[in-house]
């Protein structure tokens, strides 16, 4: 079974028949898929393909072996050139697909993907930790390395927007030793982020109060917030996915100072092993903070409590009792 948008928040399931795996992918059951905020556009729009794009699965066929555990990483790079070669494999020169927006996802029982965008999970950390690894947890901390590089200190850092991802770069930061302060206009999203060792922002309408702001929301009004209260020789990370251009202030004060803006969107496979290591920090506590397990029939409501908010972070889980049980537990 798996799942097709037809658009207009419709969701419908069809039966499948599996074919032969294609030369160089690997078969994959779907253990868990996680919702991400971006998928909410495809639920309007429709998709030609199966969504689902935060995957974790065990190997069933192809060209790894089999009961091999692993992550899917979501850009198809081509792993040939000089970007790829060096490790960024996020800024693959020839680029061709995103899993889960150009070809098929993880919102089924089965997902073939190419064997190099299996990332190995190592047998210490749960599946339902390790797809954290990905969106939540590996884009947060490709984010805050990118950052880093162009801060010496970090005292105060702002994070802007407390959904699933800006409670990993919360998470991640904490266990990067970075203290950080944190907004949501939504009391529940910010009780979320003290819970993770965050401090509720004060007063933001002032100016020059932080060395980093992390804005992950994508809304107008945020990223206004975040180019307001950097500091002269800060940094803004502009993490939020929006339709909207990223614009800059024509304000004096804007442009009478230095300021680093800094934009990334997925992490490179030289990031892997450091994020195994964060998420054995913190993973398992950020799991049980906003994952909510669901099973694949269950996808339309799953998506429905999403938009609604009151699941932070819904993830379909394969039918199989362990799993559940580890989600859940
Ligand atoms: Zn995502
Ligand atoms: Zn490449």
């Amino acid at each position: 079974m798996r799942a097709r948008f037809q658009g207009n928040g419709e969701i419908t399931f069809e039966k499948v028949t599996l074919c032969d795996v294609a030369e160089g992918d690997v078969r994959l059951r779907v253990d868990v898929c996680a919702l991400c905020g971006s998928d909410k556009r495809l639920l309007q729009s429709g998709s030609a393909v199966v969504p689902g794009h935060e995957i974790g699965g065990t190997v069933v066929g192809g060209a790894l072996p089999e009961g091999t555990r692993g992550i899917v990483y979501i850009p198809v790079f081509c792993g040939t050139c000089v970007r790829c070669l060096a490790g960024r494999t996020n800024q693959c020169l020839n680029l061709s697909e995103l899993i889960g927006w150009q070809r098929d996802g993880g919102f089924a029982e089965h997902v073939d993907v190419p064997a190099r965008c299996v990332l190995p999970v190592p047998d210490d950390i749960p599946l339902s930790v390790a797809v954290l690894g990905l969106d939540t947890v590996g884009t947060a901390a490709h984010a805050l390395r990118l950052a880093l590089r162009t801060q010496d200190s970090a005292d105060r850092t702002l994070v802007v927007g407390a959904g699933p991802l800006g409670l990993g770069v919360v998470a991640v930061a904490q266990a990067m030793g970075i203290a950080v302060d944190a907004f949501d206009p939504n009391p529940t999203r910010l009780a979320a982020a003290t819970t993770l060792g965050a401090t509720p922002a004060g007063d933001l309408s002032a100016e020059n109060q932080y060395d980093m702001v992390v804005e992950v929301s994508g809304a107008n009004a945020a990223r206004e917030t975040a180019q307001r209260v950097v500091q002269p020789g800060g940094t803004v990370v502009a993490l939020g996915e929006s339709n909207e251009p990223y614009t800059m202030p024509a304000t004096p004060r804007w442009r009478r100072t230095d300021c680093y803006t800094v934009r990334s969107f997925y992490f490179p496979t030289q990031e892997v092993e450091a994020n195994w290591d964060l998420l054995r920090v913190m993973g398992a506590s950020l799991r049980d903070l906003i994952v909510k397990p669901l099973t694949l029939p269950e996808l339309p409501e799953a998506f429905a409590r999403f938009v609604a908010g009151d699941y932070v972070k819904p993830c379909i889980v394969s039918a199989d009792a362990h799993l559940v049980s580890e989600v859940t537990r």
